[in-house]
């Protein structure tokens, strides 16, 4: 006999966390799956950025100050960005952020939910199979455990299971980017509060970064858009990119002489908002990466993640209010969240394709950018 639930979120990171607590109250029982057993590590660059902290004070006020006071973390107040030419500004940013290791931050997350909240959570589950009807769906685990569900609500990331099976269009420009990264010690020059972006004319459009992190790590990582989506072709793989910068960029090498790494260099997709495809159907709804919805310009997809489980969970409410649960009603999911978040990523879409097809328009920028009340300008615009 399988468990029965109103509601299953298929994957515990910034989405499904985010919908379980936007669950909360709504008594509805609600099941969160995940195939690891928390904590667990995620291949990220740990900014967590300031959108995140109003979609957190939205579904609870109390829970966005509980994520500001969390203490893993290293504030973040500035952005620089090192144009090819070797020049750079700084954008001083209006949002309170932090950076925090996914590992420690995504905990957090997950034991809200376990403090606050009735949510059963199920660790160690891989989702294998997923069967939808008109009664409900019926989710398998490796494990030969079932549970079943009114609505099933994929957030189990870029590699998503619940997309591939559900999903009828191919919203997939999945690994439309590509990122690795790494953590170091003892790398001279890190600046309190400072987010480092680097940019190198022979990789565009694509970026090398250094972001700070709590007792003197750093995560260190670098990301380019996909051939096939107007990127570069790499003469070699991401990780010797990574490497080659590391090692021969006089810039960065001279910083990382004595530095300590801490993992090996880890690669993952960034599946990016470059299309507004369907991302709901018939009792089923997806959110964060499983939807496609990573910035396509600054590569942050926490804050979309987050806000995307907060509108499932009010859709889902919804649902079981009026007792429907078909397509048509679920769409109401997609143009709620796309009237929140859309603009912004057409917007920056458009900008990447910009600078894909002008990268001077990047060394330009910066040289404007030297000017601080015009710096402050794009960063309102930009709302970083
Ligand atoms: C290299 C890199 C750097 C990045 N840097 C940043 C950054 O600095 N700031 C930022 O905001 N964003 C960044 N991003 C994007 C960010 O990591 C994602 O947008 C964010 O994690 C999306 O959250 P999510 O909850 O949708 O998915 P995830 O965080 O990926 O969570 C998905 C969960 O689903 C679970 N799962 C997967 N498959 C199954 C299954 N079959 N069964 C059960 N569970 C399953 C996984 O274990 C996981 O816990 C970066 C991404 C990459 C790759």
């Amino acid at each position: 006999m399988e468990d029965k639930y109103d509601i299953a979120i298929i994957g515990a990171g910034p989405a499904g966390t985010a919908c379980a607590l936007a669950l909360h109250g709504s008594g509805l029982k609600v099941a969160l799956v995940d195939k690891s057993i928390f904590p667990r590590d995620k291949i990220c660059g740990d900014a967590i950025p300031g959108p995140a902290f109003k979609a957190m004070d939205k579904i609870n006020p109390a829970w966005g100050r509980a994520m500001r006071a969390f203490t893993d973390k290293h504030e973040i107040r500035t952005g620089r960005m090192f144009s090819p030419n070797g020049k750079s500004i700084s954008l001083d940013w209006v949002t309170y952020a932090y950076n925090s290791k996914r590992i420690d931050f995504d905990n957090f997350l997950v034991e809200l939910v376990r403090k606050e909240t009735a949510t059963s959570i199920l660790e160690n589950k891989r989702l294998k199979s997923i069967e939808v009807n008109n009664e409900g769906a019926l989710c398998q685990f490796q494990d030969e455990t079932a549970i079943k569900a009114s609505i099933v609500i994929g957030c189990d990331g870029a590699n998503s299971f619940v997309k591939r099976k559900l999903a009828e269009d191919d919203i997939s420009n999945e690994h439309a980017c590509s990122a690795v990264r790494a953590y170091y010690s003892n790398v001279e020059g890190i600046q309190e509060g400072v987010n480092e972006l680097h940019f190198f004319k022979d990789l565009l459009p694509g970026y090398f970064w250094i972001f700070p992190l709590e007792n003197g790590w750093v995560n260190v990582g670098f990301g380019i858009l996909q051939e096939k989506f107007g990127g570069k072709k790499l003469p070699m793989s991401l990780r010797h990119t990574m490497e080659d910068i590391l090692q021969n960029r006089p810039q960065i090498s001279e910083r990382f002489k004595n530095s300590i790494l801490h993992q090996e260099i880890k690669s993952f997709g960034l599946p990016l908002g470059i299309e507004q495809k369907p991302i709901s159907g018939n009792r089923f709804m997806l959110c964060g990466d499983a939807a496609s919805l990573i910035d396509p310009l600054q590569g942050h997809g926490i804050d979309y993640a987050m806000w995307s489980g907060y509108f499932a969970a009010i859709q889902a409410v919804h649902c079981f209010k009026n007792g429907k649960f078909d397509a048509s009603t679920m769409k109401n999911y997609d143009v709620q969240l796309f009237a929140k978040i859309g603009p912004e990523l057409k917007r920056n879409t458009f900008i990447l394709k910009l600078i894909s097809k002008a990268p001077w328009i990047l060394s330009l920028a910066i040289m404007l950018g030297q000017n601080k009340k015009w710096t402050q300008r794009v960063v309102r615009f930009l709302k970083i």
